[in-house]
């Protein structure tokens, strides 16, 4: 077995411990690989090994890489902060976008609609004090949300949210599951709760996490960004 393989096999047993001590069942939980600063090839690499989400932060990489990749069963998810004049492009490249913080970019993104598919996409949520870091605040988060189930080409379906640095993950998780049940009462099928890196995914499973944004943990350091 590679390094690479054997991690990938180490966290998802984690993760199906996690779920199991919490009362889940590990088949709710989707595993995103977050590949951001390494190269298409380990996209492939990680394909082989059955992974299909894939995730980007940064849209330039996302692009490059999908095209790169190009395989037709890979769901890619976009995590970062986006701007407006790069929506268009997220949304050719994108499956999923997490990282919806604003109404100039949920309107950005609907108005890149190509007639395709609606795209997913979920309220980030700030769960930090600091404004200056993406998502929107938790009172802000329904508003936003009843904004974007008025946009045709969107489809909400649910929240995400980073646990800043300086409190314990499980209160932050506990504060992002209650923005989730308030989206959810807006849109019942709103029920995605996008939460959990390498630190922190335990406790984000225990909070109700349906998608974890797992990195370093599978792929092993980050070459430097260059
Ligand atoms: C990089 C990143 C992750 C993954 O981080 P790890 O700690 O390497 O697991 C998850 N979410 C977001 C938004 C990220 O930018």
């Amino acid at each position: 077995m590679t390094d690479l393989a054997a991690r990938l096999s180490a966290i998802d047993s984690q993760i199906a411990d996690a779920a199991h001590a919490a009362g889940r069942d590990d088949a709710e939980i989707t595993r995103i690989v977050v590949t951001k600063f390494h190269p298409a090839e380990l996209v492939r690499q990680l394909h082989a090994l059955g992974v299909r989400d894939i995730g980007e932060n940064r849209q330039q990489e996302l692009s490059a890489k999908a095209e790169e990749v190009a395989l037709a069963d890979l769901r890619w998810h976009f995590i970062g902060q986006a701007q407006t004049n790069k929506a268009a492009s997220i949304r050719r490249s994108a499956d999923v976008v997490h990282s919806v913080d604003r109404v100039k970019l949920a309107n950005s993104l609907d108005r890149a609609a190509d007639g395709g598919d609606a795209l997913d996409v979920l309220v980030q949520i700030n769960l930090t004090d600091d404004a200056g870091r993406g998502g929107v605040t938790p009172a802000g988060a329904e508003a936003l949300a009843e904004h974007i189930l008025s946009l045709p080409s969107l489809r909400l379906r649910g929240v995400m949210g980073v646990a800043p640095l300086d409190e314990a993950p499980a209160s932050a998780f506990a504060r992002l599951r209650g923005v989730s049940d308030r989206i959810r009462g807006l849109d019942a099928e709103a029920t995605w709760i996008s939460a959990g890196m390498t630190g922190d995914f335990a406790e984000a499973i225990a909070a109700g996490a349906t998608h974890l944004r797992i990195g370093s943990a599978i792929t092993g350091p980050r070459p430097d960004r260059g």
